[in-house]
């Protein structure tokens, strides 16, 4: 019998073209940006309806032509898309953003098509938290929220931000960003304190060294996929979230073993974005490698 397609979750995020230099090489206007990581991550596992603006630059339609990713909501406005440059050293956990150039974002003004409305599922991807608002706003019946951010909106707009945690079941954000937004060293105590803001589940991921979860009362951990060689971490983070989300959905379950099963998915699908530049690994994975690999993880934490 077919399986039953799962419902869409609703994502906003940017739409961009990085430049990405690393020991390895280098990608130049290359597609990415938070909402483009994400809907491609967890296109994988459940159709993503993605909302949010690029300018008349933008060529990349062909390469997004994918059954489960609807572009309805991308705007195209007059100007340029959104650029970001990034570098990387030896330590791949550690990047100098070179410049943001925010071009049509600047002035962008989030439209969501009716047929978006009443999706249940709401996926904040890395945006300015008054555009993560308005999306949150926009939706009828909002019923399941899974918000990312970053130091910049820490350092320049806290008190949007603590609206979007607040109104937030989950939120994804790593190790620093966890401890500059609570103030606390040990991560244990950044989880309660930001599950004190809002969210049932916070979910803190460490790059390399995997993620921490607090999902509800339980703490829970995984590893990062032992990768041999990692090309280009961008948008990984993004694609966590993706491979999170995307899972939750398809499970059309939020029970505590599928949200740990999600970490494992949120894992996986990020360390498949690390093998490539830009979003070339993780536009062509297929959900048998993605199962795979969460099949690893099993046998990797495996102890009697
Ligand atoms: P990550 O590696 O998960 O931090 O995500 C990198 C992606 O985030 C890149 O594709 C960038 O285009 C995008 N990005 C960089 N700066 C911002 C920003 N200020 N707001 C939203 N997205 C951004």
């Amino acid at each position: 019998m077919a399986e039953k397609r799962p419902e869409p979750v609703v994502a906003v995020g940017t739409i961009a073209l990085d430049t990405v230099i690393t020991p390895w090489g280098k990608a130049e206007n290359a597609l990415g940006g938070s909402g483009m990581y994400f809907a491609l991550a967890a296109s994988v596992l459940a159709p993503v309806n993605l909302v949010g603006v690029v300018g008349e630059d933008f060529d990349h339609w062909d390469e997004l032509d994918r059954p489960n990713l609807d572009l309805e909501g991308v705007a195209t406005l007059p100007g340029k898309t959104f650029r970001w440059g990034g570098m990387y050293k030896e330590n791949v956990n550690l990047r100098d953003t070179l410049y943001t150039e925010l071009g049509v974002t600047e002035n962008y003004e989030l439209q969501v098509p009716e047929s978006y409305l009443d999706c249940g599922t709401v996926c904040l991807a890395n945006i300015d938290p008054p555009t993560q608002l308005k999306l949150l706003e926009s939706m009828r019946k909002p019923e399941f929220v899974v918000a990312d951010t970053m130091n910049l909106w820490i350092d320049t707009d806290k008190e949007n931000l603590l609206e979007v945690i607040g109104r937030s079941d989950v939120l994804i954000l790593n190790d620093e960003e966890a401890r500059q937004l609570t103030g606390k060293l040990n991560l244990i105590h950044a989880l309660e304190e930001i599950q004190g803001l809002g969210p049932r589940n916070v979910i803190v991921k460490k790059g390399d060294h995997g993620a921490i979860a607090a999902l509800g009362g339980e703490i829970f951990a995984i590893p990062a996929y032992p990768l041999k060689e990692v090309v280009d971490p961008t948008g990984a983070g993004d694609c966590f979230v993706g491979g999170f989300a995307g899972f939750i959905q398809r499970a059309g379950s939020r029970s505590p073993a599928v949200m740990r099963t999600a970490v494992a998915y949120g894992s996986a699908t990020a360390s498949f974005c690390c093998e490539d530049f830009s979003i070339r690994r993780i536009k062509n994975l297929s959900l048998a490698e993605l199962e795979q690999r969460v099949e690893f993880f099993r046998e990797l934490v495996h102890f009697d």
